[in-house]
């Protein structure tokens, strides 16, 4: 059972966020559209209600295909067949429409791959002034004559298509070859293979950063640097490669001919040197840096599109490594791609159809506690959990920094306090010292009003605030913000208390220790495993439980699974603990 939880400014701040949204997209000049897996539209922007001439309220629920305009020759834009594959491919097509003056577009979609069915987005462009007036002219012309000579002009007008389509293989802002460009010279590279063997590397480079160029200095500057980006990659690659932009800050390296993957690493670092120098424009000085990700094959029946989607997923490892820039593609990089994946469509299912769970682990005195592990019960961690309908359960940890990667872990979080309050709620006759102590994320702590929110609804439901206990990860809170610090300091400034977790892996300077706006630390169970093996690492539990206490902290070990090592801790004058030695995470007693 889910509590009553103040939506109001949660809805209020969704409604303001959507409305921007729905401004800045209705704003663009390309018509977009989400349809359902089978393209009955679900929303299309203002600019998609102009191109087809009618106001969206008509449109929504409707198959796409009856609402777009037929070809030059009266034929469906999509292929019934094309339809029918649209949830699992992406594509483009250009086409020229039945309209007067004649008109070109280029319609793209796109599965969103976070759902089961997917949804497609549709991008219809109009292309006509890409294409000078008089070739749409003639076009035009050539199309009146066809009415009076069919059969020759049919063959004129195929002419013409392969042209226009000619015309939109290249990124109008970099003039390197755009996606569909890049799809047929790896399918030349791949039939080279054939003939020849050896192997061939895609390089998927993203730029870091490349938003806040654009946000911070304008999109001229932002096409400026991605001209001077495609001059620096082509300059520093021979002949026989080839440098695409598929559009954004995304480019494909596809390599000549080379021996192996390390021949590919190799080139991607020199890549990456290369266009690191310093780019000055109207007196600002940038160094670009970019993300890799690299497929090799030697298979010449490999897919074009599938090589271009494993270099991705390994541009996204890379992206999101904390050591490395560039990665290889291989099994392990797929197999992580593919458990984020599931964990992030498991985990939004599991919020939509409120399927998290809570377990709870007992903290207990290790003063004199007994080795039967009875120990006084001083509180307990609520720690949560996603058992998804199917296939094994999803480990927290991953889950959570997926949450945290996606943003989600807000609502995640969220649910939590709720739980939590509701416990707290309901278990008014536990003894004084019993608190009940949650994980928070930075990304919840950043939110406007975390703090008075939270206070506002312990008041509201009679809470000694007291009991509750909000453990922040140390790492996470060096990274700061000191709006984290700020909403720490109103927290306990109304008496709820604040932990910091898996203390001793982040870090702290003892300077900042001091001021950090905590009650106590927890310690890590990685220093607690090391009790009785090794020295260097008791020394230092020993140092962490003495300053802890020294700043009047509450110090918790976590982690306790053996007696010898409670028994350790106790030695070392630690007063509270946490591990399987008192208990697993489970029902709350
Ligand atoms: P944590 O807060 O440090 O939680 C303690 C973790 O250690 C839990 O793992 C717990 O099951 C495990 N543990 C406890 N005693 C022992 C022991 O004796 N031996 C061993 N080997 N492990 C023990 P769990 O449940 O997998 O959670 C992992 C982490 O995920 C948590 O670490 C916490 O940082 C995060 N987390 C869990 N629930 C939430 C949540 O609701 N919100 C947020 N933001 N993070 C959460
Ligand atoms: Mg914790
Ligand atoms: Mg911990």
């Amino acid at each position: 059972m889910i509590p009553e939880v103040n939506e109001q400014p949660i809805i209020l701040e969704l409604r303001c966020i959507l409305g921007r949204l729905e401004t800045a997209l209705s704003a663009i000049s390309d018509a977009l559209v989400i349809t359902d897996h089978q393209g009955l539209v679900l929303w299309c922007n203002r600019s998609f209600d102009r191109f087809i001439d009618q106001p969206r309220m008509r449109s929504l629920g409707h198959p796409i295909l009856s609402l777009l305009p037929l070809d030059h020759q009266g034929d469906p834009v999509l292929a019934e067949a094309v339809l029918a594959s649209i949830s699992q491919i992406a594509g483009a097509t250009t086409v020229l429409l039945q309209r007067q003056p004649l008109k070109a577009c280029e319609i793209e979609w796109r599965p969103v791959e976070t759902e089961v069915p997917a949804p497609v987005i549709f991008c219809i462009r109009d292309i006509s002034t890409r294409i000078s007036n008089q070739e749409l002219q003639a076009t035009a012309e050539r199309i009146e004559q066809q009415r009076q000579h069919s059969d020759r002009l049919n063959r004129e007008l195929q002419q013409q298509q392969l042209l226009l389509a000619n015309l939109v293989r290249e990124c109008p802002v970099t003039g390197l070859p755009n996606r569909r460009g890049l799809r047929e010279r790896l399918d030349l590279a791949l039939g080279r293979l054939r003939e020849r063997g050896g192997q061939i590397g895609v390089l998927f480079c993203d730029l870091d950063h490349f938003k806040d160029v654009n946000d911070m200095h304008g999109h001229q500057v932002g096409d400026d640097l991605l001209i001077e980006i495609s001059r620096r990659l082509q300059e520093a690659l021979p002949a026989e490669a080839t440098v695409s932009r598929l559009g954004g800050d995304e480019f494909v390296v596809l390599t000549g001919w080379i021996r192996d993957g390390s021949e590919a690493i190799a080139i991607a670092r020199m890549l990456q040197q290369h266009i690191a120098a310093p780019w000055l424009l109207h007196g600002q000085r940038f160094e670009p840096t970019m993300s890799v990700g690299i497929m090799v094959t030697s298979d010449p029946s490999a897919d074009g599109d599938e090589l271009l989607r494993q270099a991705d997923v390994a541009m996204y490892h890379a992206k999101r490594s904390a050591t490395e820039s560039l990665a290889l593609h291989d099994a392990s990089i797929e197999a992580h791609f593919r458990s984020s994946c599931r964990v992030h469509q498991e985990l939004r299912l599991a919020i939509l159809h409120q399927k998290l769970t809570l377990a709870y682990q007992p903290i207990v005195s290790l003063k004199g506690s007994p080795p039967d592990g009875s120990a006084i019960i001083l509180g307990h961690e609520a720690l949560v959990r996603l058992q998804p309908e199917q296939g094994l359960p999803i480990d927290s940890e991953m889950l959570i920094v997926e949450a945290e990667r996606t943003g989600m872990v807000i609502e995640l979080g969220s649910w939590v306090i709720s739980e939590a309050l509701s416990v707290l709620q309901h278990h008014p006759q536990r003894p004084d010292h019993w608190s009940l102590a949650i994980n928070v994320s930075p990304l919840q702590l950043e939110q406007t009003g975390f703090a008075a929110d939270l206070l506002e609804r312990i008041e509201a439901m009679a809470i000694n605030p007291g009991r509750l206990v909000l453990e922040i990860t140390e790492t996470k809170i060096l990274q700061d913000s000191s709006r984290c610090i700020q909403e720490l300091t109103s927290l306990r400034h109304n008496g709820v208390r604040v932990h910091l977790d898996d203390f001793g892996t982040g870090y702290s300077s003892l300077s900042r220790l001091a001021r950090l706006p905590i009650d106590g630390i927890k310690i890590d169970r990685y220093f607690t495993a090391a009790l009785g093996c090794d020295s260097r690492l008791e020394c230092m539990i020993a140092s962490m439980i003495h300053l802890g206490r020294d700043l009047g902290l509450e110090v918790v070990a976590e982690g306790i699974e053996t007696d010898s090592q409670r028994l350790a801790l106790q030695a070392l004058g630690c007063l509270w603990g946490q591990g399987h030695l008192f208990g697993r995470p489970g029902a709350l007693p």
